[in-house]
């Protein structure tokens, strides 16, 4: 057998996204044990980086070895219990997700359905929380990558501290990209993951729990059903002065995720999310110029993931197949109900670039031309250009 050279790609889809050199490079620098000294300080770092990046003060700010769904396995596991009654909004594949899985720890899931490509309503989860007698958590995503869906946040948490119920948010696809306001928003958990916005290869998700999670965590009747994703016995490995073995920590993605939180704090928040916010403009605008409309409306629209629905006249799968064969260039097609429908793509941490914006455009003007259903050449570049030259 040989060597395995992965053909050159521009990763444009729903995750992962491109990883900077730097990055790379910190996954083949050599390994320490999991207990050495030296390694202990990686680990303070991403801490203390992890809780810049998600603003919060939650010491209990760790990185769970898995991708972004064992971040949301490990938030349900701890804080459900058979019998717990748990809130979920539905609006999408992510949500649908979490609703199964509390079902799986024994809780009973009160599903707040919403269409694809809309909002959960607040008011609806407030009937739900008044309706329902006690409920021990509301769960919500907030960046609903199958459908580019962007959940208000900010009052939510203070609503579920009312009703005493504990707010979990995933945050996979929107930590890196838009603010994530953990404690102004009262989130007691929440979750992401490397290979969205951080910009990272997929394997570890961060994670924090505030003080109110812990508590009802070390008040459960019953052991957490998962034992790799215990957090009371995670967190004797993560706080400091203990340093007990639980598992192996992954040593070199912990490198790599140190390296890739250097990088945004380097770039600095702000500056973060204003370059997620202008590409996705000039993108959309550029898409727009080629017929394809927006799935969400204008204020709740995601800028690292952006949804279009695709005309029943182009073959979605088959441009695809030509972008990523032809150029090289990824990005994703619809899920569920929306397969075959709606085409998405990533604008996450490293690949959110003014290049790469023009650079995908560019293709897919070339490929709609090829294929007759446009007739201009350049309007969707100019489309674009027009948004940065806007900002300059
Ligand atoms: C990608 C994603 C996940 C799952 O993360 P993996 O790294 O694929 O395990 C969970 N929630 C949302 C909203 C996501 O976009």
């Amino acid at each position: 057998m040989q060597e395995f050279l992965p053909p050159r790609r521009l990763l444009l889809g729903p995750g992962p996204s491109m990883v900077h050199p730097r990055v790379l490079r910190a996954l083949s620098t050599p390994l320490l044990g999991h207990l050495d000294p030296a390694f202990l300080t990686v680990m303070n770092d991403i801490q203390s980086l992890l809780r810049e990046t998600f603003r919060t003060e939650h010491r209990f700010t760790i990185a769970i070895s898995g991708t972004g769904s064992a971040g949301m396995e490990a938030a349900i596991v701890n804080v459900v219990e058979p019998g717990d009654a748990v809130i979920v909004g539905v609006n999408g594949v992510f949500g649908g997700r979490l609703a199964t899985v509390v079902e799986r720890c024994g809780g009973k899931a009160i599903r707040i359905e919403a269409p694809w490509g809309q909002i959960v309503p607040q008011e609806a989860i407030e009937t739900a929380l008044r309706q329902s007698g006690p409920v021990k958590a509301v769960v919500l995503v907030h960046a609903e990558t199958s459908t580019g869906v962007r959940q208000p946040m900010e009052s939510i948490g203070r609503l579920c501290r009312d009703h005493e119920a504990l707010l979990i948010v995933d945050a996979v696809t929107s930590l890196g990209g838009i603010p994530v306001d953990v404690d102004r928003w009262n989130i007691d958990v929440c979750y992401s993951g490397t290979q969205k916005c951080l910009s990272c290869p997929p394997g570890l998700a961060p994670f924090t729990l505030s003080d109110r999670a812990l508590a009802a965590i070390k008040k459960r009747r019953t052991p957490c059903q998962s034992w790799y994703l215990d957090m009371a016995l995670v967190a004797d490995y993560w706080a400091e002065g203990s340093r007990a073995y639980h598992h192996t920590a992954p040593i070199s993605m912990l490198y790599a995720l140190r390296e890739a939180l250097r990088l945004v704090e380097e770039e600095g928040l702000p500056a973060r999310f204003a370059r997620h916010q202008l590409n996705s403009e000039a993108l959309l605008a550029g898409l727009m110029a080629l017929g394809l409309a927006p799935l969400p409306p204008a204020e709740h629209r995601l800028p690292m993931l952006t949804c279009v629905t695709v005309p029943a006249h182009i073959d979605e799968a088959a441009v695809r197949a030509q972008l990523l064969q032809t150029f090289g260039i990824e990005i994703g097609g619809g899920l569920g109900p929306l397969k075959g429908k709606v085409w998405r793509i990533g604008l996450m941490g490293e690949s959110c670039t003014e290049a790469n914006v023009l650079t995908l455009l560019n293709a897919l003007e070339e490929l709609f031309i090829r294929s007759g259903w446009i007739a201009t050449p350049g309007l969707a570049l100019q489309t674009a250009a027009r948004v940065y030259s806007r900002t300059r």
